[in-house]
């Protein structure tokens, strides 16, 4: 593979099976945009679609909406949708409410189906949310429930048969790692614990077999490469056999069996939809769906190829035009162990990534040390990624990075 020039990545470009996909973006010009892994990119049919869940279902069918426009299905349809992205078979994914309030939901469930056990296991590499759930749950219940934060490689290790839950993030959100979730799942339920798998950074970005894996449980994140737009809904999923002896902690009226019965008393639904707690949000769950219905019709496989080969690219240039200035390659060299995203640390990590920005090549960086670059195949090519690594050369070798304002951090980095 030819990764020695701009015209071989051009090239590349048009042979792109997936090329055809950029224009579904409206991605503004003369940015190379690689932070899809934290907000994904706007598809351009979505405008259109929530104007007309506005003016026409809300603004016209007003409430009637709920039964002729199906808002009351759809978190079960773009669940079902997102499912097929996931491995699962339909009935099993819900789109509802945050990640962070999904884990909540579904470790407070999870612990209910092991009362004789009282540990949930997971690693350092987990986004700290997840372990913040499961922190205020324990204080909730009065601790009796313990969180046992081990090394990344070391929780199959962990668990043992005081291990209630095994709660991981597949793919690291810092430096791309990527779980084996087959052999995790199976090591967790040899000693008799259950798993719970975060796939915000997997779930749009390579496919993911959860059935396959007997997965128990599992959250997502709408907005990242899913394309949901900001603030979208999350998802979750509960495997069949669990659906109706899982207890919710967040019991509310649309998660009961007969909402409209309006009972004095809560009597869980059967299936899925249990794990409803309120009114779904109608407006960004049609957003959302537009970026799933995209996702949906990209050949996953594909997907997953062109990310691991962008990847590949992105490393092979930084070496060639960034080894003189000290970076460190943070994402694993193996792609079978990789998420879609690719991080190199450097102690003035920040104030590069602002100077990147500043010349139009957008990408995060996470303390303490990490540029971090998510490569979204349906709207990022081979040339973007050549761009960007040059520009990345071109700001090291100025040293346009060492200026004052990329110093300055807003609230969100
Ligand atoms: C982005 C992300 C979240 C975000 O959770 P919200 O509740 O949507 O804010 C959760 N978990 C992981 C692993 C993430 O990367």
């Amino acid at each position: 593979m030819d990764t020695d020039t701009r015209a071989a990545a051009v090239a590349r470009d048009r042979s792109d099976a997936l090329a055809g996909f950029r224009d579904r973006f409206a991605l503004p010009g003369g940015t190379v945009y690689l932070d899809g892994n934290s907000l994904g990119a706007l598809p351009c049919a979505t405008a259109d679609r929530v104007a007309r869940v506005v003016t026409a279902e809300w603004g016209r069918d007003l409430i009637r909406s709920w039964n002729v426009n199906e808002w009351m299905h759809m978190p079960t349809r773009v669940g079902d949708k997102i499912g097929r992205l996931i491995g699962a078979a339909p009935g099993q994914v819900l789109s509802a409410d945050s990640t962070s309030v999904n884990v909540f939901k579904l470790a407070a469930g999870a612990l209910r189906l092991r009362p004789d056990r009282r540990t949930v296991v997971s690693d350092r590499g987990n986004f700290p949310t997840d372990l913040y759930m499961v922190q205020g749950l324990s204080d909730l219940i009065g601790g009796r429930c313990e969180l046992r934060v081990v090394e990344e490689g070391e929780v199959a290790s962990a668990i043992d048969d005081t291990t209630a839950l095994v709660m991981l993030t597949e793919v690291n959100y810092r430096t791309g790692w990527r779980h084996d979730m087959r052999k995790v799942t199976e090591a967790a339920h040899a000693k008799g614990a259950l798993v719970l798998w975060d796939l915000a950074h997997s779930a749009g970005a390579f496919p993911v077999d959860l059935d396959g894996c007997g997965v128990d449980f599992a959250v997502g994140c709408g907005y990242k490469y899913l394309n949901g737009g900001p603030g979208a809904p999350a998802f979750l999923y509960v495997a069949k056999h669990w659906q109706d002896t899982l207890a919710v902690p967040l019991s509310g009226w649309l998660g009961h069996a007969a909402p409209f019965d309006f009972d004095l008393a809560y009597r869980p639904a059967d299936g899925i939809r249990r794990q409803q707690c309120g009114t779904p949000p109608v407006l960004s769950m049609a957003a959302l769906e537009v970026g799933v219905d995209l996702m949906l019709e990209a050949d996953l496989a594909a997907v997953r190829a062109k990310s691991q080969a962008l990847i590949d690219l992105f490393l092979a240039r930084v070496e060639a035009s960034c080894g003189e200035w000290g970076f460190r390659v943070v994402t694993p060299r193996d792609p079978a162990v990789r998420g879609s995203q690719v991080s190199i640390a450097h102690p003035e990590g920040f104030a590069i990534m602002q100077a990147l920005i500043g010349r139009g090549v957008i990408g995060d960086f996470r303390a303490p040390d990490i540029l971090r670059f998510g490569l979204t195949p349906l709207y990022v090519g081979y040339a973007d990624v050549w761009d960007a690594v040059e520009t990345l050369a071109d700001i090291m070798r100025t040293g346009s990075w060492d200026r004052p304002e990329n110093r300055r951090r807003g609230v969100v980095t």
